[in-house]
């Protein structure tokens, strides 16, 4: 319990600033790698509350950099943390960390989070039933923001199919993103920002902004501000479907964001299919001339619902891909064009 935990000034001997590491190791910022350093003991704090890491959990911390997020979860005694890093000039400065923490309580792994399985990562006594509460295992990250929206993306896939670190129950995300970007995760209905983003994170998640991070308050400043996002998976998803059919209905949803539904998803039917799209409409009792935005999930899962049972009845209704056939359809008409060129000559 919090209490408990206030009861230990530091769990950790006296080390050197992470501030004055970075000069020591002369660690410039990597622009490639989006490091924006976040040095202010206070705001690092936050975000591990936010995450609610207790003494005894396991945790995974994605891109800990020179550490100073990674200091905040060993205070707070965690049984095993994973840190997870791609640069190798931050080695020197976890190695130190882990050397000052208990004997193989942080283990560091170089690797990029975009390949990275986590097969067997946490052990399988962790693990919890999907309905049951979340397991001991909290995963945290202070994330480039160029990575963080694939890979969230990805994360829900593994959500949705219970796969990967999913296999071991509902385990919570506490990740930064571009300000921007979490405000269109949590938009509801008819806000400007709604988007296929909030449609992705909100059927499988209870998702909430728990706060933002001026940009000054990175090293070196960036020029948006973060925000604090957590993620708690729900029992069950909004839209009780496969993740790729979700994922493609609501691509093409949000595919022209100012026009109404039904021209959005005219792009999901070949010319041949184009009553289907009609027929879309009338199956799910909800109107054509709406805006994407002006949306419910509910309503939205209507729609994705009767999508999927044409894409079964339809063999290759769910590989048609509009953008190929316009590709197509232009350069079907340019070879035309030059054909009848070659002949004018
Ligand atoms: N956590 C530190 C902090 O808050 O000060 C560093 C944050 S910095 C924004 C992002 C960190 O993620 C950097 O250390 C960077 O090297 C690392 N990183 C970037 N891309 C990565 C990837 N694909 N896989 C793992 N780590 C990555």
């Amino acid at each position: 319990s919090p209490g408990k935990i206030s009861l230990i000034p530091s769990r950790l001997p006296p080390l050197p600033t992470v501030r004055d590491l970075v000069r020591i190791y002369r660690v410039r910022a990597r622009r490639s790698l989006s490091q924006n350093f976040l040095l202010n003991k206070n705001t690092n704090e936050k975000i591990v509350n936010s995450a609610g890491i207790r003494n005894g959990d396991h945790v995974l911390e994605i891109g800990p950099g020179p550490g100073s997020i990674t200091r905040q979860i060993l205070e707070r005694g965690p049984q095993q943390l994973f840190v997870l890093e791609k640069d190798r000039r931050f080695l020197p400065m976890l190695e130190m960390l882990a050397s000052a923490a208990y004997p193989d309580q942080m283990k560091i792994i170089v690797g990029d989070v975009m390949d990275y399985t986590f097969d067997n990562l946490f052990p399988g006594h962790l693990k919890k039933e999907w309905h049951e509460e979340s397991p001991d295992i909290r995963i945290i990250g202070n994330l480039p923001f160029n990575v963080s929206t694939p890979l969230i993306i990805k994360w829900l896939r593994m959500m949705s199919n219970h796969s990967g670190f999913y296999e071991m129950g509902r385990i919570p995300l506490t990740l930064t993103f571009q300000r921007e970007v979490a405000e269109r995760m949590v938009a509801q209905v008819m806000d400007y920002q709604r988007s296929r983003l909030s449609i992705m994170c909100q059927h499988l998640c209870h998702v909430k902004i728990r706060f933002t991070i001026k940009g000054k308050s990175f090293v070196p400043t960036p020029k948006v501000d973060a925000a604090v996002v957590k993620f708690i998976p729900l029992i069950e998803p909004k839209i009780n479907l496969p993740f790729n059919v979700v994922e493609k209905f609501v691509r093409h949803l949000f595919i022209y964001r100012n026009k109404q539904i039904h021209k959005c998803l005219r792009t999901l039917f070949p010319k041949d299919m184009h009553d289907l799209n009609e027929e879309l409409f009338i199956k799910s009792g909800i109107e054509r001339d709406l805006r994407p935005t002006m949306l419910s999930i509910d309503e939205i899962g209507s729609l994705c619902h009767v999508y999927h049972e044409f894409c079964t009845e339809n063999r290759g209704l769910f590989e048609f891909n509009y953008q190929t056939r316009k590709k197509l359809a232009i350069s079907q008409f340019s070879d035309q064009q030059q054909q009848q060129q070659q002949q004018q000559q």
